[in-house]
């Protein structure tokens, strides 16, 4: 019989209490690989309750002692490395080496929030008046909480959790319905941390377990990641009921080639970029804009270089590209292609209809090349997720910032050149917020903020590095008076 998932609440394994599930299907394949509960409010309310009651406690210890978990967390992904990154492909498809990489992300920001004790330092002013000094200091906010989406099953969580509790706020984790077992085995993995009970709670669920988390009132902060539609509606939603949120949305990420780019670089960079997860990450490559003869040079050379990708799945060695996640998701793709195609774009690669051996269930599209494409069209202002890339030829520089700018999305965008006044005035003037120069995914490293803009991204705060930590703690302010003449002789 298919295994039916548990929630962790302190410290247990439990049923969900709704007993509608849906089915986690291997997308190379098509088998059914577990049953994901559908999610209820109760389950929120009994994970609310637990990290709530964790809270006191765990704020209370050193951030020394609480980093010693992470220190462990990191270990245990390290040692199990190969079993986590085989879940990851088997339900989310994207090769081996992709779900490595990603737990390797995972991991690094871990290693970052291992440094909570200087990144919650603050600063100290002496003598802001005669005898009183002023500073601040940053506390926990009580339970924090991510909703996450279904392209990077471990790594996504990651960029958020670490923080949280390193901080001295308890947390509970709702991984994406579509793969839910990948964040299922780390936390079985993570038993062995032997954490207080309720400090880290995972939930699954979808709409019904969203809306009871945007609601919960001893819920005050909310990390998510996903679509913009439901990126919006989670901002809106969360912060009507009094939370922080930072809320990570879809994207459309242009490239931009000038004439005088290094040409071999730049054709596996972008092809690398545009294809890798199947297109299925918030920092692919949706859109090259070649720069006058730039056109000529690159296009024949990057058609050629996208036929050459190998198809199929993700646990098979050599494959570049694995499938998208669902069926529908192949179906919607296709569409957006046919319509693009009857508004006017020329096809110039067509991924569509092709077969994997062994895999004839699976939900593959190869590598598909759009040209001349309407800027006004729906392929071209719809966030596709899937292997398919537009190349469009452009005058100059900036024409081609102007269309980077004209984007409602802002996640990132990149500039292939060996010009550095080119590259100095892309960086100045495109509006998005991970710039690449000669770098195809401009993925921040965990160092760093992951700072999507415009329809990327709603709030202030962005995940990982001292953004979280920001925005996982309030600052307290404290002046305090103390006169020579109160000094005791002894
Ligand atoms: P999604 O928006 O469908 O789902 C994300 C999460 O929201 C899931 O946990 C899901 O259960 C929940 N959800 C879905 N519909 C909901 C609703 N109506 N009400 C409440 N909750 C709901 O996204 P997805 O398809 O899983 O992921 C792909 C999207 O995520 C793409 O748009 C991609 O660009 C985006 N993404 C963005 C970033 C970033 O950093 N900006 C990173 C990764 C993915």
């Amino acid at each position: 019989m298919t295994r039916i998932l548990k929630n962790f609440i302190n410290g247990q394994w439990c049923d969900s209490k709704e007993s509608k599930v849906r089915d986690v299907l291997n997308p190379a394949t098509g088998e059914c690989l577990a049953k994901v509960p559908a999610g209820s409010k109760e389950d929120i309310d009994d994970a609310a309750e637990s990290a709530h009651q964790a809270w006191w406690s765990w704020r209370n210890k050193p951030p020394t002692q609480r980093v010693q978990y992470l220190f462990k967390m990191k270990q245990i992904l390290e040692k199990n490395s190969d079993e986590i990154a085989e879940i990851c492909t088997s339900e989310c498809g994207k090769t081996f080496a992709e779900s490595k990489g990603e737990l390797a992300r995972a991991i690094e920001n871990i290693e970052v929030a291992c440094g909570i004790p200087t990144l919650l330092q603050s600063d100290f002013s002496e003598d802001i008046a005669v005898g009183v000094d002023e500073y601040y200091i940053r506390q926990p906010l009580g339970v924090g909480a991510s909703i996450s989406p279904f392209n990077f099953p471990v790594m996504i969580p990651f960029w958020f959790m670490p923080y949280a509790i390193a901080c001295g706020n308890t947390y509970i984790i709702k991984p994406s319905g579509k793969v839910p077992r990948t964040m299922n085995r780390v936390f079985e993995l993570f038993e062995e941390l032997n954490l207080p009970a309720g400090v880290l709670n995972m939930v699954h669920g979808g709409k019904a377990t969203v809306d009871a988390i945007l609601e919960h009132p001893y819920i005050k902060a909310v990390s998510f990641v996903g679509s913009t539609p439901i990126a919006k509606y989670i901002y809106k939603t969360g912060t009507a009921h009094g939370k922080r949120v930072q809320a990570l949305g879809g994207a459309k990420n242009p490239v931009v080639i000038m004439p005088d780019a290094d040409v071999d670089a730049t054709v596996k960079i972008i092809t690398d970029s545009a294809y890798g997860c199947a297109g299925q990450r918030c920092l692919a490559v949706a859109i090259i804009l070649t720069v006058g003869k730039a056109g000529e040079i690159f296009t024949e050379k990057i058609i050629k270089a996208s036929k050459s990708k190998k198809i199929g799945n993700g646990m098979t060695n050599g494959v570049e590209i694995g499938p998208v996640i669902t069926m529908e998701s192949k179906e919607r793709i296709e569409k957006l292609i046919q319509k693009g195609i009857d508004d006017g774009a020329k096809l110039l690669l067509d991924g569509r209809n092709i077969k994997v051996p062994g895999c004839e269930d699976g939900n593959f599209i190869g590598p598909t090349i759009l040209g001349s494409v309407d800027i006004e069209s729906e392929l071209y202002k719809t966030e596709i997720f899937g292997p398919v890339i537009i190349i469009n030829n452009v005058d100059s520089l900036d024409d081609a910032i102007k269309l980077t700018n004209d984007s409602v999305h802002g996640n990132a965008a990149s500039i292939f050149t060996t010009s550095g006044a080119a590259a100095r005035k892309f960086r100045h003037d495109a509006q998005a917020g991970n710039i690449g120069v000669n770098i195809g995914i401009a993925a921040p490293m965990a160092f760093f903020p992951f700072s999507g803009w415009k329809e990327s991204f709603f709030g202030d705060l962005h995940g990982q590095s001292f953004h979280a930590v920001e925005f996982y703690t309030q600052t307290k302010v404290v002046i305090e008076r103390w006169h020579d003449e109160w000094t005791r002789k002894f």
